[in-house]
């Protein structure tokens, strides 16, 4: 039990002999060519499925892959994810190239016991999005236990996450998303302080609602990213050719202010590694004249920066300080992931960019916590209930 939440391992496995148990699953594995360039996501999702094939049930899986629009794409079924799913289980998969409807239903009741049946994506039928109760009643129609093991769309009002629980006597989440909100839980529940939190990546319209969050929370915060040009615009500061977002700017300087206020120390970087073009020659200047723009943060600044991550207990990391897909710009990005990385602290980094550059950096194992699911993470650290959680708690603990 976590949050008045019932998980899977709280069932006891003879209750599952025989069931029918439909699992949502983040299977939304990046493809190319038809095929699957990363199989990370299938290989997230094998513990659910073992348990649930060990306790004997019937155990039906479905998830999106990408973004179809409600209608039917080739490129975008499920089959291949099917295939390689087999071949890590090394059990037969049963496929259904639709999602819902008659046949899938007589399948759910005719695969054996410990037998295995994915479905066709969500996403082909427009009903899943828009959480239309039809679908979703035509979701609930396929199990008699539902196990919500995709962390990454928890904050979406989706049939398949909120709209069909409804339909089930019996719902609970599997071993990914309690992972998932044990280890964010502590960034909410009582910190060890000092609290630091690290924000950067591309728009401040994007991280507003965290930064608004993450101010009452944290003891300091750490501002890096495109994010910072906006920042430091709001406090007259030059920035040349830097990215701003102008109609943030007035925003942008009440943040400040309130931080100021509640007695949050925001740092900023003071240098930075600059250019015309991210192809560009590169310097690193204190002030950015006109005509060049700052992609990535500079060296003196990430050593003050180190410093604070150094003296921290609690990190949560969100949004690359630069461009760091560029080689030229992965500096800051790099040494914040060696700070974190060295600090006796516990370190959360979340955020699909901030996971992916702390992956291929290879310092995950030093991380405490990767969260998988950027979008869920960040309304999940915010204080914010995601649908996918209260639907859950509908069904008790
Ligand atoms: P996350 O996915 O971790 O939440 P974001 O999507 O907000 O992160 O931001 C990541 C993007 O921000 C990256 O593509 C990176 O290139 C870009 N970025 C970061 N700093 C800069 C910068 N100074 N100029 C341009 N782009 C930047
Ligand atoms: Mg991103």
């Amino acid at each position: 039990m976590i949050r008045g939440l019932r998980e899977l391992s709280d069932l006891d496995p003879a209750s599952l002999d025989g069931q029918r148990v439909l699992v949502r699953l983040d299977l939304n594995a990046p493809l190319s060519h038809g095929q699957i360039a990363d199989d990370t996501r299938l290989r997230a999702a094998l513990p659910v499925i073992r348990t649930l094939q060990d306790a004997g049930a019937r155990t039906i899986l479905c998830s999106h892959l990408g973004r179809p629009k409600g209608r039917r794409v080739q490129g975008l079924s499920l089959m291949p994810v099917g295939v390689r799913l087999a071949e890590l289980l090394q059990t037969e998969l049963h496929f259904h190239d639709d999602t819902v409807g008659d046949d899938v239903e007589y399948l759910t009741r005719e695969i054996p016991k410990g037998g295995v049946l994915l479905i066709e994506n969500l996403r082909f039928h427009p009903g899943e999005k828009a959480n239309d109760p039809g679908f979703a009643a035509q979701l609930g129609k396929l199990g008699d236990i539902y196990v919500n093991d995709a962390f990454g769309v928890l904050h979406r009002s989706h049939a398949s996450v909120a709209g069909l629980i409804q339909h089930f006597d019996l719902a609970c989440c599997g071993p990914l998303v309690a992972r998932e909100i044990r280890a964010l839980d502590r960034l909410l529940d009582g910190p060890e302080r000092p609290y630091v939190g690290i924000l950067g990546g591309a728009k401040v319209s994007d991280k507003i609602a965290v930064l608004e969050s993450l101010m009452n929370r944290v003891d300091s915060l750490l501002i890096g990213g495109a994010m910072a040009y906006t920042f430091l615009r709001a406090q007259g500061i030059e920035v040349g050719d830097s990215l701003v977002e102008e109609d943030r700017l007035l925003l942008a300087q009440r943040l400040l202010e309130r931080c100021s206020a509640k007695g949050v120390n925001v740092f900023l970087p003071t240098d930075h590694v600059v250019s015309d073009s991210p192809q560009g020659d590169v310097q690193v200047l204190k002030e950015i004249p006109a005509g060049l723009k700052g992609f990535d943060v500079g060296p003196g600044s990430v050593g003050r920066f180190s410093d604070v991550i150094a003296r921290s207990s609690t990190i949560f990391w969100n949004g690359p300080m630069g461009m760091f897909e560029v080689e030229a710009f992965a500096g800051a990005t790099r040494g914040v992931a060696e700070a974190v990385a060295a600090a006796e602290a516990y370190t959360v980094v979340g955020g699909g960019d901030s996971a992916a550059a702390v992956n291929q950096l290879g310092m995950a194992e030093k991380i405490s916590h990767i969260s998988t699911g950027g979008g869920a993470a960040l309304e999940f650290v915010q204080g914010t209930d995601l649908p996918g959680l209260a639907a859950l708690r509908t069904k008790g603990g």
